[in-house]
């Protein structure tokens, strides 16, 4: 036998005696947790799943203490167990708009009011903001406003509650992510502008876009809008003498939003080590913004745990239209589909639309 044929049998052998491990899950999938008991128990449980991927000693708790007279937000004893396990902080920022939330010292007042007074509560904007940078050059970004105080925290548990939501179609860790860390101007950026559409035929050359527009993102000769620079003020529109500039129609500005999110959620996850947890409870057509309680659509379905933020938007997207028995149950319920929330988040990599499910309750 040549010293080849040795060295091709030795290979060979060296390969057919590895390790096979008949369990191991796909590159392209992610392990999903799942428990049908919707308690602090449960929670406690599902946490030991992925708390591998929680780094650090400072850990903060995304929370969302829910609007004045909304009663369907997260029933608060379902995180206190595990916030004081980790000593951990509740975080939050404020709103864009008015009530009690919009300052800090009004909404700690209405969290505690609400019942989170079993720890420390942080509202990450209230000193200030600052920007993250984006690892390449999105769509609509290339960096993202977030509260100052986001930088004190190692790792973020990001604990959401998966319900409909008016102008996303639903709201999840997504939504808790980008909104949610967001100063009011982030906030902004994301729920009112859009680029507009041009005609660059119809210019007359009159030069007035290059002294009115704020941003100075447009160019003529021809007409371009420069979509790194368009803040969505939306000012072109109006004083453009040949009506070059148009209002994008009602899909495309609701698809533009979805994919704003989107790309704020994948910037702070560049930055900042996260892990998810999504409560299927309580699941309204409208979120815990609305000043009024809304009555759930469907039964209670369970609690979900993972590491990958599509994964969980996916498996909570399913098993909520496996309930309602229909292919996107907010858009049945509310006129508004989220999906394209998880579609462009795996479009942008933030993580595998593929899942495993693992029933907790099994163990
Ligand atoms: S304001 Fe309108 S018509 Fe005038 S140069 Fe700009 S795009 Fe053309
Ligand atoms: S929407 Fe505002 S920022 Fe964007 S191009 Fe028009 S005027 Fe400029």
């Amino acid at each position: 036998m040549s010293k080849i044929t040795r060295l091709f049998i030795l290979i060979l052998f060296s390969l057919l005696t590895l390790p096979v491990f008949s369990e191991d899950i796909p590159e392209d999938v992610s392990v999903v947790y799942f428990s049908k008991e919707i308690s602090a128990k449960s929670i406690l449980k599902i946490y030991q799943k992925i708390k591998g991927n929680v780094k650090g000693e400072k850990i903060g708790i995304k929370v969302h203490f829910g609007e004045d007279g909304n009663q369907t937000f997260l029933n608060p004893e379902l995180i206190e167990p595990l916030t004081k396990q980790l000593n951990a902080t509740l975080v939050e920022t404020n709103v864009l708009y008015g009530g009690k939330r919009k300052t800090t010292d009004s909404h700690i007042k209405l969290a505690k009011e609400h019942g989170f007074t079993f720890a420390p509560i942080d509202i990450l904007d209230s000193e200030g903001e600052t920007t993250y940078k984006a690892k390449e050059k999105l769509k609509y970004f290339s960096e993202v406003k977030v509260g100052t105080h986001l930088d004190k925290y190692d790792t973020i548990i990001i604990y959401s509650h998966f319900k409909g939501h008016g102008s996303a179609g639903f709201g999840g860790a997504i939504k808790n992510v980008s909104m949610g860390f967001a100063p009011a101007s982030g906030k902004l950026q994301m729920n009112t502008a859009f680029v507009p559409n041009y005609d660059p035929e119809k210019c007359i050359e009159c030069g007035l876009c290059l002294l009115d527009c704020p941003e100075n993102a447009i160019s003529i000769k021809p007409v371009v809008v420069d979509t790194k620079k368009c803040i969505g003020c939306g000012s072109c529109i109006s004083f453009c003498p040949a009506k070059v500039f148009t209002v994008p129609d009602k899909n495309e500005r609701h698809s533009i939003f979805l994919e704003k999110l989107v790309e704020y959620a994948k910037v702070i996850q560049e930055n900042k080590n996260m892990v998810y947890i999504n409560v299927l409870a309580n699941i309204t057509a409208y979120c815990d913004c609305m000043k009024m309680t809304d009555k759930p659509f469907l039964p209670d379905i369970g609690i979900l745990a993972s590491t990958d933020i599509v994964a969980i938007e996916k498996a909570s997207h399913d098993l909520v239209n496996k309930e309602c028995k229909c292919d996107d149950a907010f858009l049945k319920e509310n006129q508004v589909s989220g999906y394209r929330q998880i579609e462009y988040a795996a479009e942008l990599k933030m993580g595998n639309i593929k899942y495993k499910l693992v029933d907790i309750d099994k163990d």
